[in-house]
């Protein structure tokens, strides 16, 4: 992910349910698994990946609470103020494949992800 607020909050399911809480937590250790132990299926699903960075910011939604360095832009977009400084792997990669966009898409499934893997879409 390039950068990162919700451009429309409001159309973020910021407050979710337990369960997909859940979810989304197993989603973060996944990709951590991945970035760690797997770092060649995390670059041969990159490189099919297409698309870019929409700066919905979305995707710093996933974990407990939204992350501390998200700030929104003026111009509507979503910026990390740690873009230049230091991300996770898990920021750095997202999405790594489908399951992630599944999941981000439990949050905000009307803002669609700038990603996405053409051998999938239909
Ligand atoms: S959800 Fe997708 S488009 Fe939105 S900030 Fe994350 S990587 Fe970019
Ligand atoms: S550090 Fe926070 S704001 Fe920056 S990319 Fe990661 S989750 Fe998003």
């Amino acid at each position: 992910m390039r950068t990162v607020a919700c451009p429309t909050k409001t159309s973020c399911h910021l407050h979710t349910t337990l369960k997909i809480r859940l979810i989304l937590l197993r989603g973060v250790m996944r990709r951590f698994f991945l970035n760690v132990f797997n770092p060649r299926y995390v670059r041969e699903s990159l490189a099919l990946r297409q698309g870019e960075c929409r700066r919905c910011g979305v995707c710093c939604h996933l974990t407990a609470s939204t992350c501390g360095a998200l700030r929104s832009d003026k111009d509507g977009h979503s910026s990390c103020r740690l873009y230049k400084l230091y991300r996770l792997p898990n920021c750095c990669t997202f999405p790594i494949d489908a399951r992630d966009l599944a999941d981000r898409n439990l949050v905000a499934p009307d803002i669609p992800c700038g990603y996405f893997w053409p051998s999938l879409e239909r």
